[in-house]
């Protein structure tokens, strides 16, 4: 579903991604996990083109998006993502969060946005919350509407960066627990996590950066429970 060829990103002098290949296969949970600042974020923007990388080839469904004349929007309607920060709109319902995109991009009617919408809040556990605004809830509750609102858009693949990281310990479960039924459902997924059970449990196929480069991957009984490498045993001692 992915294929990433040689890919190559630099913020000026700072060569962050150096010579990446990789693939993600259709229905399947990639985890990707290593240390501040080794790229992880900056591979997943390169995936949808927030960010422009400098050298090699990003493919979704065997179409190269970043060849300069593939239709950008296009391309970026099939990816989903979530962000650490939710990035809700706080001035829209929880509900119109999630049909706002659907109307102005998909063109979707209305009543047909707002039937997805709910579905998709049903799906995360909010039914409950549909008129609620982002400020009344918790940062479990967003996360989780930012999980439907970009499931509204039926996206091929889901990108998360460390869609955890910022919530109280006890509204991490709530998160990975839709996540993991996600999965269950045949999302292909590409997570950036340092919740290594989640990663145990649900992923297919674990990928460990470290400055820019993929040091080794497999499935998480290899990378996690037996690594081949120094560095990502370091990196293990410290996060385990
Ligand atoms: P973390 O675990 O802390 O989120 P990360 O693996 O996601 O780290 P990135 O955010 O991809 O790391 O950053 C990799 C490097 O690129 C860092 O040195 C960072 O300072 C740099 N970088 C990232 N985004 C930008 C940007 N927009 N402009 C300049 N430098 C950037
Ligand atoms: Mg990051």
């Amino acid at each position: 579903l992915v294929e990433i060829k040689n890919l190559n990103k630099s913020f000026g002098s700072n060569h962050v991604l150096r010579g990446i290949d990789f693939t993600v296969e259709q229905g399947e949970v990639v985890c990707v996990i290593g240390p501040s600042g080794s790229g992880k974020s900056t591979l997943l923007r390169c995936v949808n083109l927030l960010e422009q990388p400098q050298e090699g080839q990003v493919f979704v469904r065997g179409e190269e998006i970043t060849d300069r004349d593939c239709h950008l929007d296009a391309a970026r309607q099939q990816i989903g993502m979530v962000f650490q920060q939710f990035n809700l709109f706080p001035h829209l319902s929880v509900l119109q969060n999630c049909t706002v995109a659907q109307i102005t991009v998909l063109k979707r009617k209305q009543a047909h946005a707002e039937q997805i919408a709910r579905a998709n809040l049903e799906r995360v556990g909010l039914s409950e919350k549909v008129t609620a605004y982002p400020a009344q809830l918790s940062g479990g509750q967003m996360q989780r509407v930012a999980i439907a609102r970009a499931l509204s858009m039926d996206p091929a693949l889901m990108l998360f960066d460390e869609p955890t990281s910022a919530l109280d310990p006890e509204l991490v479960g709530d998160v990975l627990t839709v996540m993991r039924k996600l999965a269950l459902d045949g999302m292909t997924m590409l997570v950036v996590t340092h919740e290594m059970a989640f990663a145990r449990e649900v992923a297919d196929r674990v990928v460990f950066m470290d400055g820019g480069v993929i040091v080794e991957q497999g499935p998480p009984a290899d990378v996690i429970g037996n690594p081949q490498h120094q560095r990502t045993r370091t990196f293990l001692r410290r996060v385990l």
